[in-house]
Formats: structure tokens, sequence, C-alpha cells
């Protein structure tokens, strides 16, 4: 029974187990520690998700989805195959397949994960996670910021268990930048500041968009399949900008082309790094640091590994970043540190963790001015160290009132309807002349995220009490149970010829995006395939498989 840290991305998602005395990453059916968050139901109607998934987001738009944790805590809906699916369901498969994984791996039942979030995901986003863990099956507890993650994990490979970090995560479509301290064994975050609409995605749509007007193409008009297959070139362009200073992008038939460069790539990405630098200095204002304050710079995420951004971060701070292990493991690691932690594995279970609410929380307060539009009354505010207990005094704005409403909101707008609205408390108080009356209400915020909330009224010295956790969007319980059921109907592809199904799909990807001799070469070789499949002979297929993905990989342009 074993407990495992998650990292949940909107692109990519990690499995990883403390053992020994150090984080391990659980590799998946291929062998690789990332498995992309991508869903596809297949012909069959089993569940792929993953590299298979990814191919099948192009060949086939409609049974797929991705990037759904950018809408994780709304309402939003996807169909796939005809089937609606909320963005929880959908984490729920990843995270199911995370669990399998590492099951396999470890060869005992994982029934417990710690999960990490961006320190900007507010409280529904937070819940939501947490509903998708119970979807999957897990226990999840414990969910932790990614940047503390990031930190922890960082730290302890640097093998410098001391100082101060300005840690910057870019990942496909979240940026969480924070200032973290870590001494004598206690990880303090100092202050988060981020942006989850904000990411490598967005390279990636700069390099389609130049691509359109560089061939006089509509980007916006593009329909999904093309937008998709489009934007799939452009990433792989993208990536070869990490490692040279030129990349081609080129789409058959019409032979359209777009060469590009590091330099035009940072002239087009101006709107990009100016919201990045809006993040970094609004975290160093919270934090009251200023850079000769902190020790270094980690960078993580793979969007962190793209030359432009290192550039731009190191003439905006005048610092050198400092890249541990690979950038997109490091969160992960540290949600593996933190499962430990939980597990109190003996070697680490010093570590003290202490964590921050990433925004505020209050209540509204009447406004004289404008009677129809009360105002954000700050309770608990954004960076405390939690666990946390604020209170606030408040008054009686009219005559002799019988009730109050205490509204609760989290956000950092001025007007309380521009503020996320969490709950409400309603409670009868002693009717006194305006002005008289004393209520205290007092919000403790927990580390596992609960709100519990408490009113009094000094006058009639009743209290009454509200734990959040209910929300229109909220499942209860028992839905929670319906749809865990619901789900289980659908079965996870098995690892058994997950390759070959890789290559397939890989295939008809391919077949969809090519035209020409290129598109029958692409024939060709699925034939081929197919017929060896059909002998059952392991080593023949072996090597078919070998074979066949050379082929594509010529008519990809990738350099094998
Ligand atoms: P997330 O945390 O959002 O799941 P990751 O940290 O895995 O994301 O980063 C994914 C993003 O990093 C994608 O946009 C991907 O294109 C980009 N990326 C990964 N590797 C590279 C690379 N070598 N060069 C440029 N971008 C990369
Ligand atoms: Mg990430």
């Amino acid at each position: 029974m074993a407990i495992i840290g998650i990292d949940l991305g909107t692109t990519n998602s990690l499995a990883c187990i403390y053992q020994g005395d150090k984080p391990v990453l659980i590799p998946n059916p291929f062998g690789e520690t990332l498995t992309p968050s991508v869903v596809s139901i297949g012909e069959d109607g089993q569940i792929y998700v993953g590299s298979v998934a990814k191919e099948r987001l192009v060949s086939h738009p409609e049974a797929s989805a991705s990037s759904f944790k950018r809408h994780m805590g709304t309402d939003k809906s996807y169909t796939l195959a005809g089937q609606d699916f909320s963005p929880q369901d959908l984490s729920s498969f990843v995270l199911r397949q995370l669990k399998e994984d590492a099951e396999r791996f470890l060869g005992e039942e994982v029934t417990e994960a710690v999960i990490s979030v961006p320190a900007y995901f507010n409280d529904n986003q937070r819940f939501a996670t947490k509903e998708a863990g119970k979807l999957a099956g897990l226990k999840v507890e414990r969910l932790v910021n990614e940047p503390s993650a990031a930190a922890l994990a960082a730290s302890r490979i640097s093998g410098d268990e001391e100082g101060s970090y300005l840690v910057f995560d870019f990942g496909g479509g979240t940026l969480d930048v924070s200032v973290v301290d870590y001494f004598d064994n206690v990880v303090e975050i100092i202050a988060v500041s981020g942006d989850n609409r904000l990411g490598g995605n967005d390279f990636d749509e700069i390099i389609a968009r130049c691509f359109c007007q560089q061939n006089k193409m509509d980007f916006d008009r593009l329909s999904p399949q093309q937008r998709a297959s489009l934007l799939q070139l452009s990433e792989k362009c993208k990536r070869e900008l990490t490692t040279q200073n030129q990349a081609e992008l080129i789409v058959e038939p019409e032979n359209k082309k777009l060469a590009i460069n590091n330099l035009v790539l940072a002239q087009l990405s101006q709107g990009i790094f100016d919201r990045i630098s809006q993040v970094v200095a609004n975290v160093l204002r919270d934090s009251g640091r200023d850079m000769e304050g902190l020790d270094e710079v980690i960078l993580v995420g793979g969007s962190a590994k793209m030359p432009v951004v290192e550039f731009y971060l190191q003439t905006y701070l005048k610092k050198k970043p400092c890249i541990i292990g690979s950038p997109d493991e490091v969160v992960a690691m540290g949600a593996g540190t933190y499962a430990g932690v939980k597990e109190r594995k003996k070697q680490i279970r010093d570590l003290v963790l202490t964590d921050i609410c990433p925004f505020t929380l209050g209540t509204d307060v009447f406004n004289s001015t404008d009677v129809n539009n009360s105002l954000m009354s700050p309770i608990i505010e954004r960076n405390s160290i939690l666990p946390c207990s604020k209170t606030g005094l408040y008054t009686n704005p009219g005559n002799y009132q019988s009730h109050i409403t205490i509204g609760i909101y989290q956000g950092e707008e001025y007007y309380s309807k521009d503020n996320v609205y969490l709950g409400d408390i309603k409670m009868e108080i002693r009717p006194v002349p305006k002005h008289q009356a004393c209520i205290e209400v007092c919000f403790t915020y927990d580390i596992n995220g609960i709100l519990e909330v408490e009113v009094t009224d000094h006058g009639s010295k009743q209290v009454k009490k509200k734990v959040l956790t209910s929300n229109s969007l909220r499942m209860s319980e028992a839905e929670v149970e319906q749809r865990l059921k619901q789900l289980q109907a659908f079965k996870l592809a098995p690892p058994g010829g997950i390759r070959t199904k890789l290559v397939l799909a890989r295939g008809e990807r391919l077949f969809s995006q090519l035209l020409g001799v290129r598109r029958q070469a692409v024939s060709h070789a699925m034939g081929q395939l197919q017929s060896v499949l059909q002998s059952q002979n392991d080593q023949q297929i072996a090597n078919a498989l070998i074979a066949t993905e050379a082929v594509f990989d010529q008519l990809e342009g990738v350099c094998p």
C-alpha cells in the first residue's frame, strides 16, 4: 500500500515514489517518465492515455482531448466519441494510468497520492483535482503547490539545503514563479505569483500564426484537425530551436514553409515576455525581496528549456539561472518527496513543510456609496503561512436588522462580485441601532485547503460555523461514488502491445497530415507492418516496428 507523488500537468504528467532515501520517477509502458496528459477513446472503446492519445489528437480529434487541466473546476464539458466528460473525469483517466503504471513498477497496490497543483489554483480548481483523484480510486488528502515541490526537489538534488530561491516553473499552459526559503530542514514559501494561462502552448501558437501569415492563411479559420496538425508541427519546430538556432516548418503538399530562428522567435514573443516579467515583478514585490536577497534562480518546466526564455530571464533578472536535473521532472521529484513525508519515511520525517495560501480569503461588506455593490474585506491575505487563523470584526449597517448574511469570497479584487464566491453564512443577530453590533468572523484555513468559517454575534452570543467544501460545481459524496462506477466501465488500454498501437496511431496521424507520395509511403509502411503483425512472430514484429518507425521518422524529418 504505497503513496505516490503525482505531477498532474497540463501537458505532461509524472509519478514518483520515495524509495530508500530518494525520489524515484516511475516509468510508463514506454519506459518514459513523462506521460502526455492526453486522453482518447479508441474504436475498441478502450481509453488511451499518453503518447497514443497524443497521436490520435491529430487523427481523431473528435475522440480525443488535451489541456483539460486548464478547465479544472469549471463546468466545461468535453464530448469524446459521443460521450460527455468533465475535466475531472478526463484527469481521473490520467491519474488511473499513472496509478496502474506505478502498481506494475512497484508490484504492490497504490492507494494514495499527493498531487501537485499550480500555486495560483483557486479553491474550486483544487477541489476538482481532489475529485479527479477520488474518481481514479486514489485517496488524495494532500495537494502541494508545484513551486513548493520544485524547490524541495531542487534543493535536495543540488545538495545545497540552505538558501533562498526564485523558482521559475514554465510548463505547457501555466507559469508559476515563487520565492522559497529552505533553512534548517524547513521549506517555507515566502510568496507565489503566476499566470495559469501562459505557457509553451503560446509559443506554438505564435509560430503557427507566423507560418499562416507568411503563407497567406487565416489561423482562426483552420479546421480543428488542420489546427491541431499545424500546432504539432510548430511545437516540433520550437523544440528544434532549443538545440539549434534555426528551424524550418514545412506543410505538405503545397510545400508551404516557414524558416525561423531564435532571434525572430524572441521578437515575436515580446508579449509573452511582458507577461512573464509582470509575474516575476509581482512575486518579488509580494516577497519583499530583491535579486540580491536570493541565492539561486531555478528553472523548472519544459518551456524553461527554451534558450529565448532563459536569455530573457537572465537579462531581466541580471542573474544566471541554474538548471537542476531535467526541468520537466523537478516538480514530480518534489511531489514524490512530499509523498515520502506523508508516509513518514524515516529518512525525511524531520522535514517540516509549511505552505502558503496563494490567494486572499475575505468577506463582503456594505458599500455606503453603492448599496448594491458590496466591497471585499480581506481576512486571510494571500501569502499567509498555513495553517492560519484570522479574525475580522464587523458591524450592522442597518438599524435594528435582525439577520445578517456573511458572504465568503476568494480573490484580490476590490468589489466582492469580482472575486470567487465560496458560500455564505446567514444568521440571526440581536437587533440594535446601526453600527452597534459586534460581529466576529473567524477564518481558519488548513494545510489541506479546508476553510472553516465561524461567525459570532457578541450581542446574542450566538455562534454559527461552516466548513466550506460545498459549491455548485462540486459533487456530493454520493455523486462521486456514482460517477466512479460509471467511469470504471471504461477500461484503460492494457500495456501489452502498446508500442505497436503507438506506431499504428502515428501512422494514422501521418496519413491524415501528409499528401501525395509521402502519404503513399505511409500507406505502404502501414500495410507491411499489418501483414507482419498477422504472423504473430515476436521477433519479426519487433524488427518490423523498428523499420516502420525509421520510415516515419524520415517522413517527418526527425533525425533518428
Ligand atoms: P506542464 O507542467 O504544463 O505539464 P511541462 O513542464 O511538461 O508542462 O512542459 C511542457 C511544455 O514544454 C510544452 O509546451 C513543450 O512544448 C515544452 N517543451 C518540452 N521540451 C521542450 C524543449 N526541449 N524545448 C522547448 N520546449 C519544450
Ligand atoms: Mg508542470
